[in-house]
């Protein structure tokens, strides 16, 4: 195997699913948690969404990653067992799913620190993390670091996966992007309003495949995120399959566990280096 974080594969797909259940719901408002057709609607994720992946996942033999927000593994005790047993990583999510940009650098702290203590009292290993909303702060990579975390899955500053130096120490990023998101596919609720659309599994499975033989051309992360309570529906559910099959039959694409591919990625001696900060704004020239 090359030292190259992708070895001799032309691609590598990350399944990663984001179990968020009801908690980008209550992060509106905690008056929904009255709205019972709604607290059903994110209850299907974990309920029915996340058992029908892991039969999928099974009769495909590919592993995946599973981000849970604390809250929910707290409030679903079997849940993250159920994952783990079956092969699949499971990774940090935040605890309440409150966007970081939302809140105060305190705030965002104890909301990271919970969540671990969360998995560390399930004896779940927790090597990665991904930003609720993939609205990170310039704090957040720093409190990955800062807590022993290997990667982080919330920023989008390149297709590979990339080293990220922080104030601690550098971690990896594996990059994620708008349309390898099912949200932008298939989020619709009336209120809170977290999405308007309901595609056509049929144009997803298109759209991902086309992806996929462009990161095949390029050598990339295909890091699919995808939801229980969205792709875990029949129809998507389908369409997932396929598209797994689909790069299961292109020979060069190889399926890995986050955690697997950013070890690779920190043992590339070749790996890009991508320091970030934010940029410094001028109040003339950007007012408000
Ligand atoms: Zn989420």
């Amino acid at each position: 195997m090359s030292a190259n974080w992708c070895g001799e594969a032309a691609a590598v797909v990350t399944l990663t699913f984001d179990v968020d259940a009801e908690t980008p719901i209550l992060a509106r408002g905690r008056g929904y948690a009255r709205h019972a057709t709604t607290m059903s609607h994110q209850a299907y994720g974990p309920e029915v969404g996340v058992p029908r992946i892991l039969d999928l996942l099974d009769d495909l033999e590919v592993p995946a990653t599973f981000f849970v927000p604390g809250w929910v593994a707290e409030h679903r005790p079997g849940l993250t067992k159920s994952i783990v047993e079956r092969g699949h990583e499971v990774a940090h999510h935040s605890y309440s799913h409150r966007p970081p940009t939302s809140m105060t650098p305190e705030e965002e702290r104890a909301d990271f620190v919970r969540a671990l203590e969360v998995f560390s009292a399930q004896g779940v290993e927790i090597v990665g993390h991904r930003a609720a909303l993939w609205e990170a702060s310039w704090q957040t990579t720093e409190l990955v670091a800062e807590h022993g975390l290997l990667y982080d899955s919330s920023l989008m500053g390149d297709d590979r996966p990339y080293r990220l130096p922080t104030e601690h120490r550098e971690i990896v990023e594996l990059p994620v992007h708008w349309s390898l998101d099912d949200w932008e596919q298939y989020a619709y609720l009336p209120d809170p309003h977290i999405g308007s659309v309901i595609e056509s599994p049929l144009k997803v499975l298109e759209m991902w495949r086309a992806e996929l033989d462009g990161m095949r051309h390029y050598r990339s992360l295909f890091n699919l995120c995808a939801h229980p309570f969205l792709s875990g529906r029949p129809g998507r559910a389908l369409a997932l399959r396929r598209f797994v099959e689909y790069a299961l039959a292109c020979g060069d694409v190889r399926f890995a566990r986050c955690r697997d591919v950013a070890e690779a990625a920190a043992a590339d001696p070749g790996l890009t280096r991508r320091p970030h900060r934010a940029p410094e704004t001028d109040s003339l020239v950007y007012p408000r």
